[in-house]
């Protein structure tokens, strides 16, 4: 099922005339009504008019959360605020948050992108869709309303948490679509399992768009597995619209871009130069239709790869693959690009290891060194030395095999890393580069 055909399957060449259209009247806009841009462009000695192809977007600068703080928290509306229907704000770890303003034809490009993503997944108005996302300043819960809004389909807005309430709507209404973070949705899997409902078959679930957070394969086998249902990936940000800005089909083959809205490149972390088709880099995006808070070239920091050509689903929609980690916690070990994330993942496939662990480089003979530490659980440690050993080699070699790259594996006792109020010290870099 497709909910804007004309858009959604639009021939290649026909879309880039549009964004570029799109495209010209965005940077137009950016560059005469936020003092930000006007500045950047300024520096980097652009103009708008400058654009005469879509290729001409690399020749202007990035924008980046930082940069976006900067101005808290109206300096980067290119509408008088009066306009402005709806603000989002993004939780941010440090500084300042970053500002989202919404005109009321952004509400309404919000619905129609979050109304494509719903019906990708099979939604119809027939359907009852149980929104787990939170409502309120994250933009979870309003986009997937708005969505559902646009489609007809009875929603309820039941927000994130309340597990017990959440599978006794689930059940007594017959909810047939779900929404909310993957790992919500396996814990309500967990629970749902626990109360004997899916065994009993009491559930009616058909589809879940699940997102806004970095998942897994396995984690989507493990949900269609007790969930019997189609589990799509869905992606957006706030500083881009919130949800909406690509979701999975039925193909599973990427996720489509909304890119008619929302103009893609993926760069190279390093050197900032947009990569080809299908190679692995930071995607960047630009919005063609945003009103409220354009933005050209925002960094998203996050890592995938985009790939074109028609989908199997009828879709000429560019597609991303499932975002696997961040260029802001990037590491290069002897040539090869690791993410923490992948360590991570690497260490809890195995037995006894507790999700504490610390990673620090260096480079004792002008080769990369890379050691891992890492929290047994108390019962290991308390293990026979052998044993302690013998774990050890087991944990280097998984995580050898799932990054590429051999580390130097040291098991610490439990409860000896730091532990941090914030954001985790996962890094250590020692080497003087
Ligand atoms: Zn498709």
């Amino acid at each position: 099922m497709i909910w804007n055909k004309e858009a959604e399957c639009q021939p290649e060449k026909e879309r880039e005339k549009l964004q570029l259209e799109r495209l010209k009247g965005t940077v137009r806009r950016a560059y005469y009504n936020v003092a930000y841009y006007q500045k950047t462009f300024d520096k980097a000695e652009i103009k708008p008019e400058e654009i005469k192809s879509l290729n001409d977007l690399k020749k202007f600068p990035f924008t980046t959360k930082a940069e976006l703080r900067s101005g808290y928290p109206f300096g980067m509306l290119a509408v008088p605020q009066s306009e402005i229907v709806e603000i989002h704000i993004s939780s941010g770890t440090t500084g300042k948050p970053v500002v989202a303003g919404y005109t009321k034809n952004d509400i309404d490009l919000w619905g129609e992108v979050m109304a494509r993503s719903l019906t990708m997944a099979g939604t119809t108005r027939e359907d009852i869709i149980q929104n787990g996302y939170g409502y309120g300043l994250f933009t979870g819960g309003l986009g997937v309303h708005y969505g559902a809004q646009k489609i007809g389909a009875t929603l309820i807005p039941v927000s994130a948490g309340n597990t017990r309430r959440q599978l006794d709507i689930m059940q007594d209404f017959g909810t047939t679509i779900l929404t909310c973070t993957p790992s919500y949705a396996l814990y309500l899997a967990e629970v749902a399992e626990e109360e004997g409902l899916l065994n009993q078959k009491k559930l009616k679930l058909l589809a879940g768009c699940f997102g806004a957070e970095m998942w897994t394969e396995r984690m989507r086998d493990e949900l269609e597995k007790r969930f019997h249902l189609l589990a799509l990936n869905i992606y957006g940000l706030t500083e881009i619209i919130g949800p909406g800005v690509a979701q999975e089909c039925k193909e599973k083959c990427g996720l489509h871009i909304f890119e008619d809205h929302f103009y893609p490149e993926v760069i190279s972390p390093e050197t900032l130069e947009p990569l080809p088709e299908g190679e692995k880099g930071e995607l960047v995006l630009t919005t063609l239709t945003r009103e409220g808070t354009p933005m050209i070239r925002f960094r998203t920091r996050d890592i995938t790869a985009l790939h074109r050509g028609v989908c199997r689903c009828g879709r000429t929609l560019v597609r991303m693959d499932r975002v696997t980690g961040r260029s802001d916690d990037m590491l290069k070990i002897r040539g090869v690009i690791v993410f923490p994330s992948q360590i991570e993942k690497a260490l809890l496939e195995i037995k006894g290891v507790e999700p504490h662990y610390q990673i620090i480089i260096t480079r004792p003979h002008q080769l990369d060194e890379m050691e891992v530490q890492v929290e047994t659980s108390r019962k290991l440690f308390s293990d026979e030395i052998r044993h302690l050993e013998e774990a050890r080699l087991d944990i280097e070699k998984h995580i050898e095999d799932v990054i590429g790259v051999r580390v130097k594996v040291t098991l610490v006792e439990p409860k000896s890393i730091p532990r941090s109020e914030g954001k985790a010290k996962r890094v250590i870099d020692k080497r003087q580069l």
